[in-house]
């Protein structure tokens, strides 16, 4: 039988609660429990794909297609767990399911309410996940901050799990904020007291505090947390604020959260070993050896969310290499006004993350024009490698015009179109080219020798292709397509001959990356940028 944890949240959001509970499970993870992860998402939309990045931030993908919260790109980075649709639960989807059963008649002539349907179709998607991964314990964060209107029916059903399945077999951990007053100097536990008491009006009980704080707390802060707060003083965790998120787990263990949880369910830890995760990982960020500077060309730049993955993806490549990466964000529009050479001439590499529509893409292909005509190592991932091919059509082919449908819909040269099968595709919602492909590398390629093998899986999330019909024309420039995904002949991964390092691909690499087992391509292209660095000297 599995063991449940509910992970909330107080005071104010933004506190890390999706790398907190993915600490958490990554702790249980080496004491040698088998775990999953869910998330729960208060909001009406049925997954966050057709929601735009300033409202909520990337759009991570799972291996079978679905478009999920960022939470559960933490979850997979931090653990083992293989997650997938039914890891992230919105209000969207759980109303959608009661709302059409009812249509059908299947609540044979009952009012349907929140409490019971609402409720039970989310504890029931918790069992089901139970029951689908067979994890030992399920860690499920619930979005939102205590209080909210919205997140009310999560913590509802949450509150009966715990009473149904018995309190031995279920957790509640809240995250809460601890602030500094600097005026007075003072470290201040009312919010705590005050968010801990709403849970409680709603019947939650926590057992677990987590407290973010910029300082230290001492045993009488706990205490007062404790005593106020009806949780046990040992169980008042310090989640104090640290310079990389990978070393949270650590911090979590040293407290001895793992062992407080796995008492409360009376299991015993089979193994306990986070020493790999703190030489391999850790001490590598706090002191790499090298560094390198990575310009990342977007247009969600400002945002610290847009590209969660990707930023996290060229850490990895970093950890692995022994280099510290420095992140430049350069809007693309930018690039449009001021030109590529003042914006990239410090920068040891380019990379042009996914995206949509026209704006900012002039800007991109300036700098990915840059980068191939000065050696200097780039990356372009989805709209990227779009962006890639186009330049290349445009300044190597002189097909002045080249461009993708996307951007202008009847262009006499759609070097990026769309297929047959999307061009008859009305509706918006989860009708990409999402989730897992195969794809086919060519011998001999960059990509090849990142991977080291010719079979690999990688995540999609786009509509448009590259256009088979100027393939040869690109080539004979010396082009490479060195992925292909055989059964319909699509171009996956792009190269360039004669450039140090160049590579496009059609996928999402950034989705799989762990920083334990950086992404082969990420981990590449950080060594290229630090040999063209080295090229170039100080
Ligand atoms: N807008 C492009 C497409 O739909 C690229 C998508 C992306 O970068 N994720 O094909």
């Amino acid at each position: 039988m599995a063991k449940y944890i509910f992970i909330t949240g107080g005071v104010i959001s933004s506190l890390g609660k999706g790398i907190a509970t993915a600490s958490i499970a990554k702790i249980l993870e080496s004491a040698g429990f088998r775990v999953s992860l869910i998330k729960f998402d208060p909001y009406l939309n049925v997954d966050p794909g057709t929601m735009n990045p300033y409202q909520h931030g990337e759009v991570y993908v799972t291996h079978d297609g679905a478009e999920t919260d960022l939470d559960l790109g933490h979850y997979e980075r931090f653990t083992n767990a293989r997650l997938g649709r039914i890891n992230n639960v919105t209000t969207g989807q759980i109303y959608s399911t009661v709302l059409a059963r009812e249509r059908k008649g299947d609540y044979l002539g009952k009012t349907i309410q929140v409490i019971p349907h609402i409720t039970n179709e989310i504890k029931d998607r918790i069992k089901a996940v139970a029951k689908e991964t067979k994890a030992e314990i399920i860690l499920m964060e619930v979005g939102g901050t205590v209080g909210d209107i919205e997140s009310l029916p999560f913590l509802e059903a949450a509150r009966q799990f715990g009473l149904e399945e018995g309190r031995a077999n279920a957790l509640y951990i809240h995250l809460t904020l601890v602030p500094y007053i600097r005026a007075a100097d003072e470290i201040k536990t009312k919010p705590t007291q005050h968010s801990v008491g709403t849970l409680r009006e709603i019947g939650i009980q926590p057992d677990i505090l987590l407290c973010r704080t910029e300082k230290p707390l001492n045993d009488e802060v706990k205490s007062k947390i404790s005593l106020f707060c009806n949780v046990p003083q040992n169980a008042v965790i310090e989640a104090l604020d640290v310079s990389s998120i990978y070393e949270i787990p650590l911090i979590f263990k040293n407290q001895g959260l793992d062992k407080i949880i796995l008492k409360h369910f009376g299991l015993k830890a089979r193994h306990s070993d986070l020493n790999h995760w703190q030489e391999k990982v850790v001490d590598k960020v706090l002191y790499p050896k090298h560094k390198t500077t990575i310009a990342v060309v977007g247009k969600y730049i400002e945002l610290q969310d847009a590209y969660k993955s990707i930023y996290e993806a060229l850490r990895h490549g970093g950890i692995a290499n022994d280099c510290l990466v420095e992140i430049k964000k350069i809007d693309s529009e930018t690039i449009e006004l001021e030109g590529p050479q003042k914006m990239l001439s410090g920068v040891s590499g380019v990379l042009v993350p996914g995206g949509f529509g026209y704006r900012g893409i002039e800007g991109k292909i300036k700098a990915i024009q840059y980068a191939r005509e000065n050696n200097l190592p780039f990356f372009g991932i989805c709209l990227g490698m779009q962006c890639a091919a186009i330049e290349f059509a445009r300044n190597c082919l002189k097909i002045k015009r080249a461009n993708s449908t996307e951007f202008v819909k009847h262009t006499k040269e759609p070097v990026i179109s769309l297929l047959e099968e999307q061009r008859k595709i009305k509706q918006m919602g989860a009708t990409m080219r999402l989730g897992e492909y195969p794809c086919r590398l060519l011998k001999g390629t960059l990509a090849y020798q990142a991977y080291g093998k010719a079979d690999i899986y990688e995540r999609h999330r786009h509509r448009y292709e590259f256009n088979n019909r100027y393939r040869g024309a690109l080539v004979k420039k010396g082009m490479v397509f060195s992925g292909i995904y055989p059964k319909k002949n699509l171009v996956e991964i792009l190269e360039l001959k004669g450039h140090p390092w160049f590579v496009g691909v059609q996928f999402h690499p950034e989705f799989q990356s762990k920083p334990n087992k950086a992404h082969p391509l990420f981990a590449e292209f950080i060594k290229a940028s630090m040999l063209f660095a080295a090229r170039r000297g100080p």
